[in-house]
């Protein structure tokens, strides 16, 4: 198991999903990569942190809020 390799990995998608995340709150449309759906994104004020999601629900992003 390399664990470097995992960690990128890992950085990668999280700034894919900040990317993503972005582009939804600048009101911009973004489909999700597996069903190809809108993804939407809600707010969690009681746990700060936004919710993406597509309606099929195979994407779901939680992100914090910075
Ligand atoms: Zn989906």
């Amino acid at each position: 198991m390399d664990f470097s390799q995992l960690n990128k990995k890992f950085a990668q998608n999280f700034n894919d999903q900040k990317a993503i995340l972005k582009k939804l709150l600048q009101g911009k449309a973004v489909n999700c990569t597996s069903c190809n759906k809108p993804l939407s994104v809600k707010l969690n004020e009681k746990e700060a942190e936004f919710l993406v999601s597509c309606k099929t629900g195979c994407t779901q992003l939680t992100l914090e809020i910075d």
